[in-house]
């Protein structure tokens, strides 16, 4: 692929790497490629980063066709640049295009878009602890059109956004409210699939979880409110007497590859990982009990984020008297040290670039 670099003339001050936040700066390049029915994929390139000049009837203002990924890469210790476990979003950006009709993009060629743009802008992968540089790959329609069908034209694009932690909070753990209004997905539909829609559904719970005081959501399932789904954007995950439990991958909830890289240090290490439905009541009974004794959300973006509670009812759960598990921290640990380059990547989960 012969991607063509238009380099920004007038390039940003980088801001101060302890204040980062997430997803509040960008770059100075962008990559572009165009899908045109009949043709493909063409003329990929790097341009300026700056705003795009779109018809106001371009389709995905109107019906939302439009997919994305989020990942991350590192500057490790060793001074290398790296991307963690990047050929699982790549595969799962196809996975959601699939799904919105949006066609195929060749894993490769994403490949050397991210690659390439990095390259352009590796002055601005950060280097202060806990920060790296987000990569978040996307794709548009753009037929100028109002019916309601799949678009003939597309715009897939990168930009990158360097990063601190996710949560204000930090590794501390957080509260979260369960949603027994609003649902986010149903059976057949889209919750599997990394598309905006999924997003614009989920804004108005957590809004009104903010104002109860709660950061984010816990989502129970669509049809029967009762099964434990997942937070916010991130995957759930419950230990319970020494076992760990998850919901299953039944197409309502996202296909977390940090819930997939949790799943798997956790069963290397000996623990017992149950993929299961769970019910909330259970949960509340179980800790009642006492037999709650850690719960974590897992994803790109906070990597591993401690529930310190879980208001349901009325009433409020507080989980391991709302400090951070052992559990909790070696997955955080572990993931992170994978992530920097400080530990040994055995399951050949990072790509040096
Ligand atoms: C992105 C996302 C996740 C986490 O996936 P990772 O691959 O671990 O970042 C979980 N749930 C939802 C709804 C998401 O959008």
């Amino acid at each position: 692929m012969d991607i063509k670099i238009v380099k920004n003339s007038n390039p940003k001050v980088k801001p101060d790497q302890n204040n980062l936040g997430f997803g509040n700066y960008f770059t100075d390049h962008m990559f572009i490629m165009d899908y045109t029915k009949g043709i493909g994929w063409h003329d990929p390139r790097v341009a300026p980063y700056g705003p795009l000049e779109l018809d106001p009837s371009a389709m995905v203002f109107h019906y939302a066709q439009e997919t994305f990924e989020g990942l991350k890469a590192y500057k490790a210790v060793d001074g290398s640049i790296q991307l963690f476990r990047v050929r699982d979003n790549l595969k799962r950006l196809n996975i959601s295009n699939d799904r919105v009709c949006i066609p195929q993009i060749d894993e490769k060629m994403m490949f050397e878009a991210i690659k390439t743009l990095i390259e352009v802008d590796k002055d601005w992968i950060p280097s202060a602890p806990g920060t790296s540089l987000y990569v978040r790959p996307f794709v548009i329609a753009t037929d100028p059109y109002l019916g309601v069908r799949p678009a003939g034209t597309y715009k897939f694009m990168v930009i990158l956004s360097p990063v601190g932690a996710y949560y204000k909070e930090g590794l501390n753990p957080t509260k979260i409210y369960v949603e027994d209004k609003y649902v986010r997905a149903v059976p057949g539909g889209i919750g599997f699939a990394k598309t905006g829609g999924n997003y614009a559904a989920s804004l108005k719970a957590q809004v009104e979880a903010n104002e109860k005081g709660y950061s984010q959501v816990l989502w129970l399932d669509g049809k029967e409110r009762k099964y434990i789904e997942e937070v916010g954007t991130s995957n759930a995950f419950f230990k319970i007497e020494g076992k760990v439990y998850t919901a299953p991958l039944e197409g309502s909830i996202l296909s977390g590859i940090t819930r997939d890289s949790a799943i798997r240090l956790m069963k290397d290490w000996g623990y017992e990982v149950i993929e299961q439905r769970m019910t909330i009541q259970e949960l509340k009974d179980l800790y009642e009990e006492g037999k709650l004794e850690e719960a974590f959300a897992t994803g790109t973006a906070a990597v591993i984020s401690p529930i310190g509670t879980l208001g349901w009812n009325g009433e409020d759960m507080v989980i391991n008297e709302s400090r951070i598990g052992a559990l909790s921290q070696k997955l955080y640990d572990a993931i992170t040290s994978i992530q920097y380059g400080k530990d040994e990547d055995k399951f050949d989960w990072v790509t040096k670039i």
